[in-house]
């Protein structure tokens, strides 16, 4: 079936959509009833098992509810859900993605107080223990793990201490790390956990799911600041039938099932992560040895995403991103203040080999 489905014309280098397989794209090939058991129970009920066996060890501790939209939808449902209207929220940001919840927040009108770092520096959980001792209105802590505008890791195993031995509830916005950066939510007792089909999985985009622990879960009921983003609705009604509360993104939930698939053939998520770390270290080895600098301390870095400052005052993105698309490489702008950076992603089905190829390209193009 491969051959009917066309090769792309080059590779996303960016943090979601990413460049898919053949099989996933090949899986959007047909159409699905969504009231028969074939979708319902073989397709919706075995991603969501699967996914509670890749957020934790103890899986039976957890529950998925998939939701239409991106990323940024489950997030906003997660949010709006989870912290009660007495309850308060402490956002912890140090980029783009940390600075949407803030956002929400506002929008939704859920109480919240803020802990900012530079988008170079990661939070410190120290820091997130004062704040928490000095309000003691805080009831959820919400963090960025991998923050997808610089490609920092941020420390989730203190910050996940200084929330739990406070007995808070902990929301993480794995986006960008679910699936690609191995971690047992179980041991770090995180309750909300949120990533979208379209990244480490290396599905296509179109719908975003919430991991959260069952009792969690089961207190988000009533809490909803909006219909559809009401993610205590979409679960109850998910977990009885595995059908979705409206139109359900039926292609797209089949590729991600694919796509589990071929998560689980190339030997889960710790063979995974070690393959995006062969294609970060072979990027930022290369870039390094044609001049380019990373934004980030290697110790700050994740191995999902890297910065790199322009080489140049004069350096032309623009034209720079073009000439490296015209060979097969789509690169993604920066997105920060401090600094002028451009950014290269090491997700999706990409290889060390690809990297190769890109910095044969980079190095092309530098000396045109
Ligand atoms: C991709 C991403 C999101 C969601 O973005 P959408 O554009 O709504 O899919 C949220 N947080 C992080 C860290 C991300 O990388």
């Amino acid at each position: 079936m491969n051959d009917f489905i066309p090769d792309n014309p080059y590779i996303l280098l960016t943090p979601g959509p990413l460049s898919t397989s053949k099989g996933v794209r090949g899986a959007m090939l047909r159409d699905w009833c969504t009231w028969d058991a074939d979708y319902n129970v073989g397709i919706v009920q075995d991603i969501r098992r699967r996914l509670a066996g890749l957020a934790a060890a103890s899986p039976e501790d957890y529950t998925v509810a998939l939701m239409q939209g991106s990323g940024s939808f489950a997030v906003e449902a997660c949010l709006g859900s989870a912290v009660p209207r007495q309850g308060k929220l402490l956002i912890i940001r140090n980029g783009a993605y940390g600075e949407r919840m803030c956002q929400m927040a506002r929008v939704l009108g859920v109480r919240h107080v803020e802990y900012a770092t530079a988008e170079t520096e990661a939070p410190e959980p120290r820091r997130v223990a004062e704040i928490l001792d000095g309000d003691p209105a805080v009831t959820h802590v919400a963090m960025v793990h991998c923050e997808t505008t610089t490609g920092i890791l941020n420390p989730l195993e203190g910050v996940a201490k200084a929330v739990k031995s406070r007995g808070k509830t902990l929301i993480i916005d794995a986006m960008s790390s679910f699936g690609g950066i191995p971690f047992d939510a179980g041991a770090l007792g995180i309750d909300f956990l949120i990533s979208s089909a379209n990244k480490c999985v290396q599905g296509v985009p179109g719908f975003a799911f919430v991991i959260a622990k069952r009792a969690a879960m089961a207190a988000c009921e009533g809490n909803a600041r909006s219909l559809c983003l009401d993610l205590h609705d979409q679960w109850r009604e998910m977990d009885g039938s595995g059908k979705w509360r409206y139109t359900s993104p039926t292609h797209v939930t089949r590729a991600f099932f694919q796509a589990l698939d071929e998560l689980e053939a190339e030997g889960g998520v710790a063979a995974r992560h070690a393959r995006y770390q062969e294609n970060h270290r072979t990027l930022v080895e290369g870039m390094r040895g044609l001049g380019f600098r990373t934004l980030l301390a290697d110790a700050l870095q994740s191995p999902i995403i890297t910065s790199f400052l322009y080489p140049r005052p004069d350096f032309d993105f623009g034209a720079f991103y073009d000439a490296v698309k015209e060979r097969g490489f789509v690169l993604y702008p920066g997105k920060i203040s401090q600094a002028d950076t451009f950014r290269i992603g090491s997700i999706g089905e990409v290889y060390p080999g690809d990297m190769r190829r890109l910095l044969a390209a980079v190095r092309d193009v530098s000396e045109a």
